[in-house]
């Protein structure tokens, strides 16, 4: 679960960073309690939305006066922000984050994030910080500090010291550094988080440090044990589908292509991907069924794979073990009878009671095309939407 920056603050400030406090807008209307809350300008108007880059993207904006933060405020609210992270389609920004702007002399990069090779969480800073960082990840990755954290212990002091010294910050701030390094990984493994990240980390003209942007994302497997944190979820920014499957037990990620797959297990949902990517063509999603699925799941799963408009053929690959190949093609028949299903489908079923399904299936007026190997299934997918027959 991602956190937006206002929400990300809120738990710095909690824990003694250096925040500049702010107000989340979601009506023009509220911009004058903002500016009454906080008299002195000038401000900085900013998206708050799931997605890193709003700099760039004209989603973050200086304003001198009253009257051109309402101004920058009304051009903010609403607006489609597009940045890399984002994808082409951008994200329609529907609340603003109005904060006192900071002066600066210096910006810097600070995450801390886990690095599963090494096992334990890692630092990753730079001196060179603010919103060229992914370009200099990519061609300088060597300006890019890592520091190995020891999970049971925390940062020790000397590491904290050490980091702060490397980066260039001034000499007499070293405790405060020091200590914001430590809370970094202190908050990182408090809340189970996979990201806590603060760019830019400003100096300012006297020396003190500063966070201008923070940013957090839960690992969904620790919320359990953050439940305080649950009504932080923001609805608007996850994927609709993403949140229906997970009401029916279900596991679905939203990909970009336009062919839909329903798999049971998440191995085989990923080797169904690997296939329809080798034969050329690209899934429109992961849905994993689960072990267990009732007919009526998997006609909702289904509905949530016909309810992306991208999708333009469909591969069921059933392995049934636990999961029945006649609970399958019940819910199959089901859910094609429901939602008029007219799109070209492909099924490959295979294991418990797979001839029953096949009966059900063939007794059925239901038009589609049986695979006899996860192959040939991709393969007669991709044909359905390409329109040729691809050979390897
Ligand atoms: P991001 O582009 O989504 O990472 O948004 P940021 O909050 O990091 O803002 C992008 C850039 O705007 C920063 O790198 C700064 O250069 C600038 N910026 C943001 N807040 C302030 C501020 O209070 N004062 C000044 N001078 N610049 C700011
Ligand atoms: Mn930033």
């Amino acid at each position: 679960m991602k956190l937006h920056e206002y929400q990300a603050k809120e738990i710095l400030a909690k824990y003694g960073f250096p925040v500049s406090p702010g107000m989340m807008v979601k009506h023009l209307g509220e911009v004058d309690e903002a500016l009454k809350r906080f008299p002195e300008g000038p401000w900085v108007v900013k998206a708050q939305v799931h997605a890193g880059g709003r700099g760039k993207a004209g989603g973050v904006k200086l304003a001198k006066s009253d009257q051109e933060a309402r101004q920058k405020a009304s051009d903010i609210l609403g607006m489609t922000l597009v940045s890399p992270q984002t994808g082409p389609a951008g994200k329609l920004v529907k609340k603003i984050f109005i904060t006192p702007a900071v002066d600066y002399v210096k910006e810097l990069y600070v995450s801390v994030v886990l690095d599963r090779s090494h096992r334990c969480p890692v630092i990753l800073a730079s001196a060179e910080g603010g919103t060229e960082i992914e370009e200099l990840a990519a061609h300088k990755p060597e300006a890019i500090q890592k520091v190995y954290v020891d999970a049971a212990q925390g940062l020790h002091g000397y590491q904290a010291r050490q980091l702060h010294l490397a980066l260039g910050l001034p000499k007499d701030k070293v405790a405060q550094g020091a200590k914001l390094f430590q809370d970094m990984v202190r908050i990182f493994m408090d809340l189970d988080l996979s990201l806590i990240e603060v760019n830019p980390l400003v100096v300012l003209k006297d020396g003190n440090l500063h966070c201008l942007d923070a940013k957090i994302a839960f690992d969904d497997n620790g919320l359990g044990r953050h439940k305080e944190y649950a009504p932080w979820r923001d609805p608007d920014e996850e994927d609709a589908r993403e949140l229906q499957a997970s009401e029916f037990g279900l596991s679905y990620i939203s990909l970009d292509g336009n062919i839909g797959c329903l798999v049971n297990g998440a191995g085989l949902a990923m080797a169904t991907a690997d296939a329809i990517q080798h034969f050329g063509g690209s899934p429109a999603n992961f849905l994993d069924v689960g072990g267990g699925a009732t007919a009526k799941a998997v006609t909702q799963a289904f509905k949530i794979i016909l309810s992306d408009s991208r999708v333009k053929a469909i591969l069921v690959n059933i392995f049934g073990g636990i999961m029945k190949c006649d609970v399958i093609a019940q819910g199959i028949l089901e859910a094609a009878k429901e939602v008029g299903l007219t799109l070209p489908l492909t099924i490959r079923l295979e294991g418990t009671n797979v001839e029953k399904g096949k009966e059900l299936l063939a007794a059925s007026d239901l038009k589609y095309q049986f695979a006899s190997s996860m192959d040939e299934a991709a393969r007669a997918a991709v044909a359905a939407v390409t329109g040729r027959n691809s050979g390897s």
